[in-house]
């Protein structure tokens, strides 16, 4: 039977080993190569006095694939293992909750700024209609004809610079196709007068588990591969030897990397230089996630919300992680999660960020600062792809060299792909499939 090296033990990395073992791949042959000293990367979570939080950002379980989020559940122990939610997200502006999306909750917003966006988005739509122009390849000019000026000013702009960190023509469209909702315009003017529309129904219902955060997920995929998962066991080696593959001087017939494509190059020496450029110039965001445990026994019924206005402190997205589990804060108390992302390779400031983070969340009205027990740092150096002109470009050099030396690339920034872990779950079962029917 052939030896397979999976490298990384993230969710890709240990679906793959999962679909592969159920296929009737015997674990003795599958080694997964794992530099952490747990499995799990970007799901993990961490529990700290009590309060459960997800280091790389509030993250829930859904997907439009049923197949696939009933597998990730009954990996993870069935549907019992998980609290059911109903998604409530609202924007945050000045001392009013916003509906979500934006355009179809623009009645909320005083009047000036309603009327700036509803005259906006009409301006917008008519001009689209009556030029029959096409999207504008960059993101900042295609928020303008696809919004208007009005959105563009109160929400998207000052939303997308926080989250983004780069000059927003800097960005491309196509990424949004599909992850920004269109709203008809009908829609758009009865929210406007007021008549409430809701816009966005995908992941209207979301699951997270009971206990250990999202993690569980990973930690239930982990334990059906116990025997195969080396911990603490960094990839610092590739090369290619003919048929086979050899990884820190093993050698295997097949290897799947998960490994984030900007980090590669360090562990190919044969790689071209042209190709290791293109690698290490992809561009990412990194995330920090801060946990504030309160001392406040209630929160409002919300899931996430967003703070587009710089007033309200360095954090894009708060995630209102008590409300996702029961058993995510001791009783009687509550907890928030600020994500905060920064350039990928840049340094993050130090205790700074915590304070300001306070201070927006207080200054947006969200909490009083006399009930926060302590807040709790978590980082992720990747966490976003950054879509830019060259994007398209050097992810095709990247992927097709791996390919071209018998490594098979998987993941989210193994291929630098906008997936979600539904989505790696799915790219994962597709090769499981072809690998199954070579071996
Ligand atoms: C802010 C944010 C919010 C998100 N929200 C959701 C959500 O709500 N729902 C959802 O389903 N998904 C969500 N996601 C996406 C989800 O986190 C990812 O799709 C998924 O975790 C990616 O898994 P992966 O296995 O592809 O990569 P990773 O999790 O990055 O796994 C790669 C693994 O490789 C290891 N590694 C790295 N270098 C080496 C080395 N040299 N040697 C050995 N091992 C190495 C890492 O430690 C890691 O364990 C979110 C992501 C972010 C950033």
């Amino acid at each position: 039977m052939a030896k397979i090296a999976i490298l990384g033990a993230g969710v890709s990395g240990l679906a793959l080993a999962r679909f592969l073992v159920q296929g009737g791949v015997s674990p003795s042959n599958l080694t997964i190569f794992e530099s952490g000293s747990e499995p799990g990367g970007l799901c993990r979570s961490k529990v700290i006095d009590g309060f459960t939080y997800d280091v790389s950002g509030g993250h829930i379980l859904f997907s439009k694939d049923q197949e696939a989020m009933d597998w990730m559940k009954a990996e993870t122990g069935g549907q019992g293992a998980f609290d059911e939610r109903n998604r409530q997200t609202k924007i945050r502006f000045e001392d009013r909750w916003v509906h979500y999306p934006f355009e179809n909750g623009i009645g909320d917003l005083p009047d000036e700024a309603n009327f700036d966006c509803l005259t906006g988005y009409v301006h917008a739509w008519h001009q689209r209609s009556s030029d029959g122009s096409t999207a504008p390849d960059t993101f900042g000019k295609w928020v303008q004809w696809r919004f208007g000026d009005g959105i563009a000013k109160h929400f998207m702009d000052p939303y997308n610079e926080k989250i983004w960190k780069r000059d927003l023509d800097f960005l491309t469209s196509d990424w949004v196709a599909g992850r920004v909702p269109d709203a008809p315009i009908e829609d758009v003017i009865r929210a406007g007068i007021g008549i409430r529309t809701e816009g966005y129904t995908h992941q209207s219902v979301f699951y997270y588990p009971k206990t250990r955060g999202f993690q569980s997920i990973t930690d239930g995929l982990a334990a059906g591969m116990v025997g195969s998962i080396r911990l603490n066991t960094p990839v610092q080696e590739v090369r290619q030897r003919g048929e086979s593959v050899t990884v820190n001087g093993e050698e295997f017939d097949l290897c799947v990397s998960t490994l984030p494509l900007t980090y590669t190059p360090i562990i190919f020496p044969e790689m071209p230089t042209d190709t290791a450029k293109a690698m290490t110039e992809l561009e990412y965001n990194g995330i920090a996630s801060i946990l504030v445990a309160l001392d406040r026994p209630e929160h409002p019924d919300l899931s996430w919300i967003y703070l587009p206005h710089e007033s309200q402190g360095p954090a894009n997205r708060v995630t209102y992680m008590s409300n996702y589990a029961t058993l995510n804060a001791p009783e009687g108390k509550t907890s928030l999660m600020a994500e905060v992302t920064w350039p990928g390779g840049q340094q993050l400031p130090g205790e700074q960020l915590e304070k300001d983070v306070l201070a927006g969340f207080v200054n947006a009205g969200i909490m009083k600062a006399d009930e926060v027990l302590f807040t709790h740092r978590s980082t992720a150096d990747h966490a976003y792809v950054v879509f830019d002109a060259m994007y398209g470009k050097r992810q095709k050099v990247a992927l097709g060299w791996l390919e071209s030396v018998g490594v098979t690339p998987l993941g989210r920034f193994g291929r630098f792909e906008y997936d979600n872990s539904d989505m790696c779950v799915i790219k994962a079962r597709e090769l499981a499939k072809s690998m199954l029917t070579k071996l």
